[in-house]
């Protein structure tokens, strides 16, 4: 059951919203960082991690109650590209990792080409693709 003044209260906010942009998935992460800043910042009472914390939280408010609802689509979109970068990355560093427990890599000494070379195959020459240079290693 909802109280009527928790209904009209909605109702309002509801009207207060029209035309105005709303939350998106940077606002989420907007307030999601500032409240990690804000424990971090209980944690160790560091004056730089406030700071950053309430600046996330207005700005975060100030983009939902916006007017200019492209250029806020615009700045998630952005948003969204970066996020996609770095998960990027990270999914390539983890890939990485993995290969180098079956793998060695090794650069080629002429035009520093990465060779992925599997371990355990004792000494062996390696022609490098790109130069064709030859070395030897122990895998
Ligand atoms: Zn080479």
């Amino acid at each position: 059951m909802i109280v009527p003044e928790v209904k009209m209260m909605k109702e309002k906010f509801r009207q207060f919203m029209i035309g105005r942009y709303g939350t998106d998935a940077l606002s989420k992460f907007m307030l999601i960082t500032a409240v990690v800043f804000w424990v971090l910042n209980m944690i160790f009472g560091s004056k730089v991690l406030y700071t950053w914390a309430v600046l996330l939280l207005v700005l975060a408010y100030v983009r939902m109650f916006s007017k200019n609802i492209q250029k806020r689509y615009q700045e998630n979109v952005k948003y969204l590209e970066i996020k996609g970068k770095v998960l990027a990355k990270f999914r390539k560093e983890k890939s990485n990792m993995e290969q180098r427990k079956t793998h060695h890599i090794y650069k080629c000494p002429t035009c520093k080409q990465k060779i992925r070379i599997p371990r355990g195959k004792g000494r062996i020459c390696i022609t490098c693709p790109k130069c064709k240079t030859e070395f030897t290693k122990i895998s």
